[in-house]
């Protein structure tokens, strides 16, 4: 099929920037999204706001960043020939190969000629008259497209929080969602950092290694399970490859999304005790996420729930030797509800004597000094700061586009209360406007690799489908979004997930609206859902 061929053609091909597709975001999402339109014969740009691929590990670049699903999992498996010639090195993949892997794709699949880095998407706003987003960025471009693709990430808008004082701070400063290139060298230096969830637990152990001092200031202690990282041998690798489509259909049959996350099919609360601890141990040996599937209950039954948090804590005890510091890391929330992290050496870092735990959860921080970080009365001096606070994840990169559908709505006010989208995929109300990984949808509660796939397939074959049967728009409806919307939320109840203030309910940002983002309903439910709606010719859109 050529361009001449297609829906498109109504556009007014000899304007320039005019394409059937603009997609922005060139992580993982963006990058697949390209070449599979590509491949259908569709016209489409990504336009990056970074000088590079890879999204996340673009710009995740601080010390001890890597992965914590399997890498020969976490990646792509549209092509054959690319998943037996890429070669993991390490069990879970530190960021700087992740980051190579992704450019090593964008070169494989020429992918670069069609991504306009170093620009950012301002706005985009469909045109009813026409049926066609127009989309203008930080450097005055404007582009046409029938379809516009957000695979704007579901942790890229970094959460800093507003501290009062932060200027006066002489020394420099760093998110770790948007780390220098160049790299930082604490060597020497007395270093604070803000914030104990995922990317602090993986950058502690590794900063600690060069500060001469470093501050840790806690606000909430996090679970943390050990990776137990270790090389890959060939042997492993090569099995894996002689069959990695039965690995990919296994993965396809989990919650989770990941073959590596096999759940034990019985209740923590039916075992002896002497039985959930030798299944306890089992899993903390083998390390990682797959902890949380030693019982099927633990994220239902709080009583369940709690054998498994204390046995992390009895961990605590064992590993760290001061009792005081012992009791600070020890997490007060039921295990899982918050992102459970994955470390090398996080509890243990905590027993170097220039390594300090700053509890900041009863007197918080009061402000960033000239000097440092002033708790209380108390001013902590440092060279440097690093905020992991995180992200304001989901919603936030959308939001901070201004995106204006039919009737002039923006999706600002459609999402006053929190997103609404059919599927996580479409909005009532934004034609032709697709999100990868949306809310709704499992994204951040699954492998992140395969569930792009599985959007970016779905996406590509509607378009194909409009394309074929000479339809120019799709729409949710608002009974199919509503119902959608209910069943996310039913779902989301019935799980101890949707009950403490994590980033998943918006909590961490101030004056998000309290709502479980993820379909928590699984992936094997939700690709089923997905699959049931095109056999039945798009039910639940309107097609014109
Ligand atoms: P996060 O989990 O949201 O953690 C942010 C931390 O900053 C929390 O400890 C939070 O404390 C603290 N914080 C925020 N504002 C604060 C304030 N004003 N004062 C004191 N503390 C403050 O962010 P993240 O660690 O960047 O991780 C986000 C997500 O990214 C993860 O959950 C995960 O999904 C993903 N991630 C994955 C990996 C991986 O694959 N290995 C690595 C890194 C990140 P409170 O809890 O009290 O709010």
């Amino acid at each position: 099929m050529t361009t001449s061929n297609s829906t498109v053609a109504k556009l007014d091909k000899a304007s320039q920037n005019t394409y059937d597709a603009l997609i922005v975001g060139a992580g993982f999402a963006g990058m697949y999204m390209l070449y599979q339109l590509r491949s259908l014969g569709f016209t489409a740009k990504v336009i990056e706001a970074g000088d590079g691929v890879g999204g996340t590990w673009y710009w995740n670049r601080y010390p001890g960043a890597r992965c914590d699903v399997w890498s020969m999992e976490y990646s792509y498996q549209f092509s054959e020939e690319l998943q037996q010639e890429w070669v993991w090195s390490q069990k879970y993949a530190p960021q700087p190969e992740i980051l190579k892997y992704a450019n090593h794709v964008a070169d494989r699949f020429d992918l670069r000629k069609d991504i306009i880095f170093n620009t950012k998407v301002l706005s985009a706003k469909y045109i009813e008259e026409t049926k066609i987003w127009t989309i203008k960025t930080d450097d005055n471009q404007v582009f046409n497209s029938q379809f516009c693709i957000m695979a704007t990430g579901c942790l890229s808008t970094p959460n800093k929080p507003k501290f009062k004082g932060i200027d006066d701070f002489k020394g420099p400063w760093y998110h770790t969602g948007q780390w220098p290139h160049e790299g930082v060298d604490f060597t020497g230096k007395r270093v604070g950092i803000i914030g104990t969830g995922s990317s602090a637990i993986q950058s502690i152990p590794v900063i600690a290694e060069q500060a001469e001092q470093l501050f840790v200031f806690q606000r909430t202690a996090n679970y943390t399970i050990p990776a137990h990282n270790k090389d890959l041998d060939l042997d492993f690798i090569n099995e894996i490859k002689m069959d990695y489509q039965g690995l990919r259909d296994r993965a396809k049959l989990n919650r989770g999304g990941t073959a590596a996350l096999r759940l034990n099919e019985v209740n923590a609360v039916d075992v002896s005790e002497e039985d959930r601890i030798q299944q306890y141990e089992k899993r903390w040996e083998e390390g990682g996420v797959p902890f949380m599937g030693s019982f099927q209950d633990l994220l239902l039954n709080p009583d369940s729930n709690k054998t498994a948090a204390d046995f992390v804590k009895s961990k605590i005890d064992e590993i760290v030797n001061d009792p005081k510091v012992a009791e600070l890391l020890k997490p007060k929330n039921i295990i899982g509800c918050k992102r459970l992290c994955v470390d090398t050496n996080y509890y243990q870092t905590f027993n170097q004597s220039h390594v300090n735990l700053i509890d900041v959860s009863e007197t918080k921080i009061d402000s960033i000094t000239e000097k440092g970080i002033k708790v209380g009365e108390y001013e902590y001096e440092v060279d440097a700061i690093v905020f992991a606070t995180g992200f304001d994840a989901m919603t936030g990169a959308l939001k901070n586009i201004d995106i204006i559908g039919t009737n002039n709505q923006t999706l600002n006010n459609k999402w006053e209360d929190g997103p609404r989208m059919y599927l996580g995929l479409l909005a009532k109300g934004f034609p032709n406007l697709f999100t990868i990984t949306g809310p709704g949808s499992p994204s951040v509660l699954s492998n992140m690799l395969p569930s792009i796939e599985q959007h970016v397939d779905w996406i590509s074959q509607c378009i194909q489908y409009l394309n074929d049967n000479n339809l120019t728009q799709i729409e949710p409806t608002i009974e199919a979004e509503e119902e959608w919307i209910s069943h996310v939320n039913e779902v989301a109840g019935k799980s101890l997930r949707s009950t403490c203030d994590s980033w998943y309910v918006g909590a961490n940002i101030a004056g998000k609206p309290r709502v479980f983002m993820p379909y928590i309903g699984g992936v094997p439910a939700y690709r089923e859902k997905c699959e049931e709606i095109v056999s039945k010719g798009y039910e639940g859109f309107n097609l014109t």
